[in-house]
């Protein structure tokens, strides 16, 4: 029986190995944290989002510039798979009215739980504290454990070592530096998914640092998100904003920085808000000519004067065009670590059509590692499992 050694043990490397297992394999499973899949669990905290319903040519689109092997794999186990394989193992899933498909129980723990012991019960064994180091010069993989060194032999191995954020959870993106030194062809990592760095004022952050922005439009070029957005420390934060980092990342490299235009009001038309602003009493402040005609909230009002520096256009059409695209300087991205997920990683000019590296035969790579990117709303993790099916697959047959 063919033995098949995984190593990172989040849902990309799990699902490698539950393939593996029906295409007749023996695995082993190496993970570098006391316990597995801590990145999954903490996607679980936010309800698990683990896939999307939509139409399946709008559900790949959603890829950004997929190579067509990433297309594939997801043609092969999608969504309505990802619900199955949920049902196979006694999680129920709902959609929500966005599209996006949680578990029932909207958290990550009774999934990981039994599908650990299915996976535990087909035979895979589970190594956790084996922190990967790399090949000796026989060929050997070489991990460090807290007690010793160990050094082991496998006839296939499949790399699921996810991307360069949230080190913590043990996804810390050192496994490059190997690779490379392998002559594996790597693209740089990128934060995705992240919040922005603003340098607001002392005074803006004194009286609405976590304070949500509700239901604004954000644009950049011709992209454009909407929802809530907060106002952190360093700059804003939310899921709103995700969509949009390729971007804003992509300005910012070019230019040292990006401008965020926010519309305020985005469900309220620019004539009817230019007729509220002209009836305004004369007399009323400025604040209250946007409290009372244009209906902004306390954090809305604060944004504006933060940006505007207390100069406002007087004529109500300039001043609904300024509440319709408020333009917010961006400075970067926060740092790589605190975002949801990085692109860049193993270029797939160095995969052959079956996820093996050209440059290492017998050695595969699935998941956050490989050079693709996608917006939150489930596309990650979908993505994560089919590929860690392909390549289980694939080292099966190897
Ligand atoms: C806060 C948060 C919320 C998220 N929410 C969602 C969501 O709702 N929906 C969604 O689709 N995605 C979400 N994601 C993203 C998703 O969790 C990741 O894309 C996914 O976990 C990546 O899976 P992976 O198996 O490729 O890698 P990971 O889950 O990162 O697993 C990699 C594993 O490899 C191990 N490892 C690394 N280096 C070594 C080494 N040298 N030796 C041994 N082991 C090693 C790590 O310990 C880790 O267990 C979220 C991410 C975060 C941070």
């Amino acid at each position: 029986m063919k033995h098949i050694a995984i190593i990172g043990a989040g849902p990309a490397g799990l699902m490698a190995a539950e393939a593996a297992i029906e295409a007749g394999a023996q695995v082993s499973i190496y993970d570098a944290m006391p316990s597995v899949a801590r990145k999954f669990l903490m996607a679980g905290k936010s309800g698990l989002n683990i896939s999307h319903s939509e139409e399946a040519a709008l559900f790949r689109s959603r890829y950004r510039a997929p190579d067509a092997r990433l297309a594939d794999m997801i043609e092969a186990f999608g969504p309505s798979d990802v619900e199955r394989w949920m049902t196979g193992l006694g999680i129920e899933s709902f959609k929500g009215s966005s599209g996006r498909v949680f578990p029932v129980m909207m958290k990550a723990s009774p999934l990981l739980r039994a599908w650990l012991v299915r996976l535990q019960r087909d035979g895979a064994r589970l190594h956790v504290r084996h922190c990967w180091q790399g090949w000796d010069e026989t060929g050997a993989l070489v991990f460090a454990t807290p007690e010793k060194e160990v050094r082991l032999e496998a006839d296939a191995v499949i790399l699921t070592l996810g991307g360069a954020s949230w080190s913590r959870l043990g996804s810390d993106g050192a496994w490059a530096d190997l690779l490379a030194a392998k002559g594996v062809e790597l693209e740089p990592f990128q934060p995705s998914n992240c919040g922005f760095e603003v340098s607001w004022s002392e005074r803006l952050l004194n009286g609405f640092e976590g304070a949500p922005l509700k239901g604004v439009r954000l644009s950049v070029g011709d992209q454009s998100a909407q929802g809530d957005v907060i106002i952190t420390n360093r700059g804003i934060e939310s899921g709103a904003i995700y969509p949009l980092s390729p971007n804003l990342i992509g300005q910012i490299s070019a230019r040292g920085g990006a401008t965020l235009e926010v519309d305020l009001l985005p469900d309220v038309d620019m004539d009817i808000l230019t007729r509220r602003l002209a009836a305004a009493n004369p007399k009323d402040s400025s604040s209250n000519r946007l409290r009372k005609s244009a209906r902004l909230d306390r954090t809305k009002i604060a944004l504006v004067n933060e940006i505007a520096r207390g100069v406002l256009p007087a004529e109500a059409g300039d001043l609904a065009r300024s509440l319709k695209s408020l333009p917010v300087r961006v400075d970067g991205p926060v740092p790589m670590d605190e975002a949801i997920s990085t692109a860049g990683g193993v270029s797939w000019s160095a995969l052959d059509d079956h996820l093996m590296l050209k440059a290492l035969p017998g050695v595969y790579c699935a998941g956050e590692m490989v050079a693709w990117d996608a917006p939150t709303g489930g596309y990650l993790l979908t993505a994560c499992l089919a590929m860690g099916r392909a390549a289980g697959r694939a080292a099966a047959g190897h």
